[in-house]
């Protein structure tokens, strides 16, 4: 999937690349980022491996160094991201973007906390950064904007940890979803709220905190509750199941929405209190 063009370097620090990207018409500031064994595009998502990276390097003469960078270099990187970040903040929020504000709105997240949680769009996805606690860009998720018909749905900035998105890690109670939209949703209430970057099957194979109860507020489809059930046999957390009021519902997000919404927080905690006490009463001896 190469376009046979040059890669045409916009800015470069030691271990990655922004460039204009090779498969869409880019304009602007550019989109594409490329790391030694892996590049994305933060506009049209399109992502390539190790090998399409040494190509598109060797096309430019460019060269990445495989570990980080440091001193100047690594700052000049992390302004160069922070740049595009505020971009695609800036265009969600004051600039041409500002009606896809609505999609937010509709899954139930706030105003205020999509913008204290740095939510910006960069002109065919959501983009959803995550810091560590002294604010330092860890990684970021893209979101398709589902009304600009992209042939994907999710996209990972590379290296973004599995585990993604507990903003309150002292909340409570802890919940473990299956999107980042959802774990937003619930970190807004002060919830501790996780979701896996890498999809509900890695959830098998990931670390999860072992503070107790872990609710497993997973997608009531076929997948969501095969996981569920397999982490709830071995005693990893308490799977949630869906309440009435979500009939038909996929995900809590689905459900929530159907709830007015001076209902919404009272329903959802109620929701996870049962479930803890559900799963309280089914460790005792
Ligand atoms: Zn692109």
């Amino acid at each position: 999937m190469t376009s046979g063009s040059d890669l045409e370097p916009f800015f470069q620090g030691r271990s990655y690349l922004i460039a204009y990207c090779p498969f869409h018409e880019d304009r602007g500031r550019p989109n594409f980022v490329l790391y030694p064994r892996k590049g994305i595009c933060f506009r049209c998502g399109a992502e390539v491996g190790p090998e399409e990276v040494a190509s598109l390097l060797r096309s430019g003469s460019l060269e990445l160094a495989g570990g980080g960078g440091k001193g100047n270099g690594k700052r000049e990187e992390a302004k160069a991201l922070e740049a595009l970040f505020r971009e695609a903040y800036d265009n969600l929020w004051q600039g041409a973007l500002r009606p896809r504000q609505a999609y937010l709105r509709e899954r139930g997240i706030g105003t205020g906390f999509a913008q204290s949680q740095g939510i910006g769009h960069t002109g065919s996805a959501f983009l959803i950064p995550f810091r560590d606690r002294e604010g330092r860009l860890v990684g970021a998720k893209l979101r398709a904007d589902p009304a600009f018909g992209l042939s994907w749905r999710y996209k990972n900035w590379p290296g973004t940890p599995s585990l993604l998105y507990r903003p309150f890690p002292e909340g409570s109670p802890t919940v473990l979803v299956e999107g980042e939209l959802d774990a937003l949703l619930l970190a807004q209430w002060g919830i501790d709220a996780l979701a896996p970057s890498t999809g509900v099957w890695s959830l098998l194979s990931l670390p999860l905190p072992k503070k107790r109860p872990l609710l497993l507020l997973l997608d009531w489809d076929e997948a969501g509750q095969e996981v569920g059930r397999r982490l709830e046999r071995e005693g990893k957390g308490v799977l949630v199941e869906r309440p009435e009021w979500g009939e038909g519902a996929k995900d809590i997000g689905e459900a929530l929405a159907r709830l007015p919404e001076e209902r919404r927080y009272d329903e959802l905690l109620a929701l996870l209190h049962r479930a803890a006490l559900a799963g309280l009463g089914a460790r005792k001896p």
